[in-house]
């Protein structure tokens, strides 16, 4: 049994920062969640309300913090290319201000502290799949820039307190995740597919949908992130984290359209700019390093995710949820 830490975990009332704070909470540590609630939810930690070692903390990242504590996993940032666009400068501010809130605070406290980065540091990637040593296609100045290049800095960030201040670091490139506790309203491809399939409106394909993603169930991707947390202080990474099976967008939807038994149709839209083409993980670092691979097969966490879905609709919260 490992010593029980105080965990500081930022962003996490949102999608993945909720089962990240569970899983801690489980493994018998303290978690502080620090969330503004931009796209987080209260609801999505309630159940956890009554635990004497769970404290939520309504705080803004962009601002410095002065907690105590062992370990950060900083989640803070939207993720979702909806939400990180409707206040650029502010997702800029979240990853570039937060990371050094973050960081200049795990310098103070001696904390070890994880970096959730992703996968769109290798913007519309020139090699297939995506390694650790790829430095990445990025439009400096386009509507995705924000969240990319923000991501980016912050990764940079963090190098330069290892390398200047010695703070223990992980970061961790989070690929495509999806799961339970996504917000009906989120705008990423796979709640937007479920939650029109099971109201039998048309399913939302941009572009031709040939483009592909890889997508990781978050089970996985929590398992994957408290692994690197626990690696020697030599670790760094950046190791990606992600479920190395590559999709279309056409195929997804029509997975989900054959798992709702949804009577949906597919409806062509005009890709988003500056979308990827193509993105896949090589984990041979995160299997090396970590001794992790994801075990969910799309359809079962595409299961596992429609039947949460489902029950927000039979609530009648499929909408009610998204207008919070
Ligand atoms: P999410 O939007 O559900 O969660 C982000 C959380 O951060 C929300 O609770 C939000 O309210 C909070 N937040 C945003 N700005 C903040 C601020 N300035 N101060 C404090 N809290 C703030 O998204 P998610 O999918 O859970 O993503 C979590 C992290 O993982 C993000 O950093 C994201 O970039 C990264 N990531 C996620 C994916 C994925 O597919 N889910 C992929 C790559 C990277
Ligand atoms: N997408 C789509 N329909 C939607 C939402 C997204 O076809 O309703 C596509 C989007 O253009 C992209 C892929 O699905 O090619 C993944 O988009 P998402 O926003 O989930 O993640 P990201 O682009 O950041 O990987």
């Amino acid at each position: 049994m490992q010593r029980a830490k105080q965990i500081l975990v930022t962003g996490g009332a949102g999608f993945l920062g909720s089962f990240l704070c569970e899983r801690l909470l489980d493994e018998g540590h303290a978690v502080a969640c620090v969330d503004n609630f931009f796209t987080g939810n209260r609801r999505n930690v309630s159940q956890l309300l009554d635990n004497r070692s769970f404290e939520i903390i309504r705080h803004d990242v962009t601002f410095p913090l002065y907690v105590e504590v062992d370990e950060i996993y900083n989640l803070a940032c939207p993720a979702s290319p909806v939400h990180y666009q409707f206040d650029p400068v502010q997702t800029t501010k979240t990853s570039v201000h937060g990371a050094i809130n973050m960081l200049g605070l795990a310098k103070r406290v001696r904390a070890k502290i994880l970096q959730a980065s992703t996968s769109e540091v290798y913007g519309d990637p020139e090699i297939h799949p995506q390694t650790e040593d790829y430095w990445g296609k990025v439009n400096p100045i386009g509507p995705r820039s924000c969240y990319d290049e923000g991501k980016r800095c912050a990764e940079t960030l963090f190098f330069d307190y290892w390398r200047q201040h010695r703070v223990r670091i992980k970061v961790a490139r989070i690929f495509n995740t999806y799961g339970p506790r996504m917000r009906p309203d989120d705008g990423r491809v796979i709640s937007n597919f479920i939650v029109q399939a099971l109201q039998n409106e048309p399913i939302t394909v941009y572009g031709t949908g040939q483009q592909t993603r890889s997508f990781c169930y978050v089970d996985d991707l929590i398992e994957g992130l408290v692994r690197m947390m626990q690696t020697a202080d030599d670790v760094t990474g950046p190791i990606n984290l992600g479920n190395p099976v590559e999709f279309t967008m056409l195929e997804l939807a029509n997975l989900v359209i054959e798992l709702t038994g949804s009577r949906s149709t597919i409806r062509f839209m005009p890709l988003p700019i500056d979308d990827p083409k193509q993105r896949q993980p090589d984990i041979g670092t995160a299997v090396r390093e970590l001794n992790w691979k994801p075990k969910t097969a799309l359809r079962d966490g595409l299961a596992k995710t429609i039947t949460y879905f489902e029950g927000l609709a039979s609530s009648g919260h499929l909408r009610a949820v998204a207008a919070e």
